[in-house]
């Protein structure tokens, strides 16, 4: 292909240069500004999934522009972690709380844990989400049910307990953290496809209905990033190694922090008039990446090895 290898290591435009990145659930060792410092000052972003991969990495970013977070999921003990390294790194204040989207009773408590302790919730980021590579032909109805539980009634429960407590009389931003897999029907992938894709109608419906309470919703597709539970699961390494990554138009794999500051621009005023709204963050990857239902089996059994 016309370009492909053209740019020697190092001299990448830097429109397409990714920040540096540690692939590990750790604070970033360097961190060069390139939005404001006190983008989000004086904010608090509630965070689920915000323990480990992408939504740690959200979280971190959003804390060195100067907010404070709420990091929220199963695991009391992984968020608890989490939250000593996020505020040792940044110097912001970050609350660890345990809760599980799927049970609207536990939202309810952390939110109003979270108020108790912040007095304003101004973003919530929905990142909690379970996958896995598997034929829908070996998928059991529960192992379906699950993912649509978690992702998208995950999603709308805990966006509905924070309309009901604090954005419906104060305005506020949701980021819903969804996928490329439904675009183009990729294998191996029908329960995290369909749920990903209720996500991004959600998002439309909501942002409907909500903007005049001056609510933005938006959602934000990653492509294959690296140092996340996502990439280990679904053969990234695999992938990589293969160099499957050669077929994407970037060329290679997404790290945490360009999500982190695709979600930090959908969550600061510098969208704000983007509301119902899917920003895809892939490096171009939908568009070319391998969908051979067949051969993607034969990794997905190779990779799990
Ligand atoms: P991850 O580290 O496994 O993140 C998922 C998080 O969700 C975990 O912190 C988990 O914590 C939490 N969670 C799972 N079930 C939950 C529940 N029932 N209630 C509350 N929290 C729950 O994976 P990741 O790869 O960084 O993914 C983050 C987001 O990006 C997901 O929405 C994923 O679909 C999306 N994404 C990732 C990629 C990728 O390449 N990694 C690509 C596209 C989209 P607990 O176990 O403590 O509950």
């Amino acid at each position: 292909r016309g370009g492909v290898g053209a740019m020697a290591e190092g001299t990448t435009a830097a429109g397409s240069r990714p920040p540096p990145d540690v692939d590990t659930d750790d604070c970033l060792g360097e961190y060069r500004h390139l939005f404001s410092p006190d983008l989000l000052a004086g904010q608090v972003a509630f965070v689920t999934g915000g323990g480990s991969g992408i939504g740690f990495r959200i979280a971190e970013i959003f804390m060195r522009h100067g907010c404070q977070t709420v990091i929220a999921s199963r695991n009391l003990q992984r968020v608890s972690e989490a939250s000593q390294k996020l505020m040792a790194a940044t110097g912001q204040q970050c609350l660890p709380l345990a809760m599980d989207v799927r049970q609207p009773q536990t939202i309810v408590a952390a939110v109003d844990e979270a108020l108790k302790e912040f007095k304003r919730i101004d973003i919530l980021v929905n990142g909690a989400a379970g996958n896995f590579l598997c034929p829908a032909s070996a998928l059991s109805f529960n192992a379906f049910k699950t993912v649509i539980d978690i992702d998208t009634i995950g999603t709308f429960n805990t966006s509905k307990v924070l309309f009901e407590k604090y954005f419906r009389d104060h305005g506020g931003v949701i980021v819903n953290i969804t996928a490329t897999l439904s675009y183009r029907g990729q294998a191996l992938q029908v329960h995290a496809g369909a749920a990903k894709a209720a996500i991004d109608a959600m998002t439309r419906h909501l942002a409907v209905e909500w903007g005049p309470n001056n609510i933005r919703v938006n959602s934000l597709a990653p492509g294959p990033i690296t140092g996340t539970e996502g990439y280990r699961r679904l053969g990234g390494k695999f992938a990589e190694e293969g160099r499957q990554f050669d077929t994407i138009p970037l060329q290679r794999a997404g790290n945490k922090t360009e999500i982190a500051h695709s979600a930090l621009y959908l969550a600061s005023p510098l969208s704000s008039y983007v509301t119902g709204t899917t920003l895809v963050v892939d490096g171009g990857s939908w568009l070319t990446s391998a969908n051979n239902f067949p051969a993607l089996l034969g990794i997905a059994s190779s990779s799990a090895k």
